[in-house]
């Protein structure tokens, strides 16, 4: 099926899964807003690397947590590319302990980043995509939104309330031809992983019935599809991409 050149929103799209996304949709020929918080040069990279494949965009400073700085980031796409129709929330941060040291500030800024921000960039595109009766939302969570995982209470709590706004919004939206979904990835090789010792990755790695981490790469392709015309009857689903982790 001949795909629309489309507009395209990704928030933390300068590293990780977020540029592995923006890369997998310039073959498309989308118009892309690749959103970061604080690597701008990263950012960049991205956007070289989407016009070397043959698409177009804007990088965009946001921080997702901040509902001021949403709305600007909106503003500007929608001056510079179009109104949005499709809408990758995959920001996340995780700021680990276990419950009894965790600081109400670290609970905060977790979900605030991860959930609030799907709230916020979500609410911000929506009415766009109702008049155009059009658009994609897909959110990326966690199998650990799904299973809990010790010294996560604040990420897990953030990503399982991913997976219930998705499918509130899904039903809201659903006769105008906008379709919201979740991927939840296992752990994947990029920067929030990197930082765990080996003896913590020996631990996961026996929870993964494939025993590896996934790439960015084996994540992008499900959200690429997901944007397509022909995922048009899938929505208020989650999808795991976790090589088994979560069965
Ligand atoms: P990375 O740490 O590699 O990249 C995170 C991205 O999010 C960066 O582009 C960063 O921008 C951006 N970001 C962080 N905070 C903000 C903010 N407040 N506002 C805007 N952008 C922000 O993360 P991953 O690629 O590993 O993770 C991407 C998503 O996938 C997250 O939601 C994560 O929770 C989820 N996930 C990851 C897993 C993994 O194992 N890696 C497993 C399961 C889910 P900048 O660098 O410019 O600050």
């Amino acid at each position: 099926m001949e795909e629309l050149s489309r507009i395209v929103l990704i928030t933390g799209a300068s590293r990780g899964i977020g540029r592995s996304i923006a890369l997998r949709l310039a073959k498309s020929g989308h118009k892309i807003a690749i959103n970061y918080n604080s690597h701008e040069e990263d950012a960049n990279n991205v956007l070289n690397e989407i016009r070397n494949l043959g698409s177009d965009g804007i990088i965009i400073k946001a921080d997702v947590s901040k509902l001021d700085e949403v709305k600007n980031m909106i503003n500007e796409v929608e001056e510079k590319l179009g109104s949005i129709e499709i809408l990758y929330n995959n920001a996340g941060i995780i700021s680990d302990s276990l419950l009894m040291r965790m600081k109400p500030e670290d609970f905060d800024k977790v979900v605030d980043t991860n959930l609030k921000g799907t709230f916020y960039c979500t609410k911000l595109c929506i009415n766009n995509m109702i008049k155009k009766r059009w658009g994609r939302i897909i959110n990326i969570s966690s199998v650990v939104g799904l299973r809990g995982n010790i010294g996560q209470s604040n990420y897990s709590a953030s990503k399982a309330g991913i997976h219930s706004f998705t499918k509130s919004v899904a039903k809201e939206v659903a006769t105008r031809n906008i379709t919201a979904n979740v991927i939840a990835p296992g752990y994947v090789s990029t920067a929030t992983t990197d930082v765990l010792s080996e003896k913590v990755k020996k631990e996961v790695m026996s929870w993964i019935p494939m025993q590896r981490f996934g790439e960015p790469e084996e994540i992008s392709p499900i959200a690429a599809f997901l944007s397509r015309e022909e995922a048009r009857y899938i929505t208020g689903e989650i999808i795991r991409v976790d090589g088994g982790m979560a069965i």
